[in-house]
């Protein structure tokens, strides 16, 4: 029999994708048998079509993950161990789907578009549509990952590959003396005005004249995430409707090339915040600035999917980690402590970018830890600390930028205020009922079996308890008609 089984846990030979960049994630059993000779090599080597790159990862607590690009149609995967190979071929089928998401970087009228970073970091047009596009391939990725771990599926959002450029009518001071709703509101406007605006798109876009000014930056004076973020003019991180906005402050932290994308998650080189703005969750490297902006951009792309806030999670305020999500966990850069001597301090206060109640450092942190407790584990345990809550991820399963036939059906979809009756001719999938300020998901109910749910009361006792008050009832159901309607208790 085999030495070490090697094993591939999240795919099957002959399986297909719609994106690009996968994970695959695997185990070796056995491996330290002792009749090997060769076992004193203990990495895990990766290879593409057939080609002579071998890509090395380290076996952690038996378990390896790879990070892969495939090409158009069937890509042949080799991985071996040891003396072990084992071989799945995976395809990839580039979808075009009318409903896509567009990656853009926005250039202000009078801006050279150069985005600020460090000199030895190419920071022109050209460098910052390669880093949109690459970010934006990793969280189809993400999402695919965290539908196939609630069961639904490797679904994921359209992507409209390459990032175009967006040439805006703001100039670019006026952008910066914007705040984040009017930077979002006037760019999204100035889109939709444009020949790309159209209702099946969702705009994913960076500004390029974000410019976070370091000479305010005074070492040693203690600096809370939201000091940084004052010292910075067209910061944005805000997402709704058709539009996710992003300024570029950390964009520098972000790689260019696939190939790179695991030593940046892995850099711990501290963020000089004399020059350049650490958006990092105070833990002050550069990797975890490019694993905190790009989870963020997770997030409020998300908010473009029609998805509230939970407690927990991507939705709330774990997307810090998304690093995880492709490296092996036991990265040395992330820890906490990146012996900033202000750093005690800056745990007193952490303002997160949206309008959240402020909530403290250690609890953003605990909370991470607790997030197992609602998380589908599957057949692998891949505990990477960016959970996606069972409701997000069936509307996200349901949705219309996730489905490519069934934008042109239609459904009847109401709710009866008077009895809190919703009926839906195609099924309905989910219902929320979320806070009305935060949309925080109070209670959902999920109907993703194979019986259609055509009609649902909410729970008289539910309505009961919650006393009386304003809420928001989301619902989504089959063909991913969506309603979301103030309810009276
Ligand atoms: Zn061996
Ligand atoms: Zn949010």
């Amino acid at each position: 029999m085999n030495n070490h089984k090697v094993k591939i846990l999240n795919f099957t030979n002959q399986e297909a994708v719609t994106y690009s960049i996968i994970k695959i994630i695997g185990s070796v059993q056995y491996a330290t048998k002792p009749v090997c000779q060769m076992q004193k090599d203990t990495n895990v080597y990766l290879s593409q079509n057939n080609t002579n790159v071998l890509v090395s990862t380290n076996l952690i607590n038996d378990k390896f993950k790879f990070l892969v690009q495939l090409v158009s149609g069937k890509n042949q995967i080799r991985i071996k161990y040891c003396c072990e190979t084992v071989s799945i071929v995976l395809e990839y089928f580039p979808v075009i789907s009318e409903n896509a998401v567009i990656p853009l970087y926005v250039i202000c009228e009078d801006h050279d578009g150069c985005f600020q970073a460090p000199p030895w970091e190419s920071n022109n047009i050209e460098s910052a549509c390669k880093r949109i596009t690459l970010g934006s391939k990793l969280l189809q990725c993400v999402t695919a990952e965290k539908l196939y771990e609630h069961g639904l599926g490797r679904k994921s959002f359209f992507l409209n590959e390459e990032c175009q450029v967006f040439k805006s009518q703001i100039k670019c001071q006026d952008a910066r003396n914007m705040n984040q709703m009017q930077l979002w509101e006037n760019v999204g406007r100035e889109i939709m005005k444009s020949p790309i605006g159209s209702d099946h798109r969702k705009y994913l876009a960076f500004l390029s004249c974000t410019k976070y000014y370091g000479e305010r930056f005074k070492q040693g004076i203690t600096a809370t995430h939201d000091d940084l973020i004052e010292m910075t003019e067209g910061y944005v991180a805000l997402g709704g409707g058709g539009l996710a906005l992003f300024g570029t402050a950390c964009l520098y932290t972000w790689p260019e090339n696939f190939d790179d994308v695991i030593l940046r998650f892995e850099d711990s080189t501290p963020v000089n915040r004399a020059q350049f703005l650490d958006d990092s969750c105070y833990r002050g490297t550069l990797g975890a600035c490019f694993s905190t902006t790009l989870g963020s951009v997770l997030h409020e792309l998300f908010h473009t999917f029609d998805l509230g806030h939970t407690e927990e999670g991507i939705m709330g305020r774990g997307f810090d980690n998304i690093y995880k999500v492709f490296t092996n966990s036991n990265s040395p850069n992330q820890s906490v402590d990146t012996g900033y001597e202000a750093q005690r301090t800056f745990q007193d206060k952490i303002e997160f970018k949206e309008e959240f109640e402020p909530d403290s450092l250690l609890e953003r942190l605990r909370s991470e830890n607790k997030k197992k407790e609602f998380i589908v584990i599957k057949s692998f345990e891949e505990s990477d600390d960016t959970v996606l809550s069972r409701s997000c991820a069936v509307i996200l399963c349901y949705h219309r930028w996730f489905n490519q036939t069934i934008s042109k059906q239609s459904s009847l979809l109401s709710l009866d205020p008077s009895n809190k009756l919703i009926r839906s001719t195609a099924g309905i999938r989910v219902v929320e009922i979320r806070s009305l300020n935060r949309e925080l998901v109070l209670h959902s109910w999920m109907f993703d079996g194979r019986i259609l749910k055509f009609s649902f009361q909410i729970p008289e006792d539910l309505l009961i308890t919650m006393g009386n008050g304003s809420y928001l009832i989301f619902v989504e159901d089959t063909i991913g008609c969506i309603l979301k309607e103030e309810l009276n208790v």
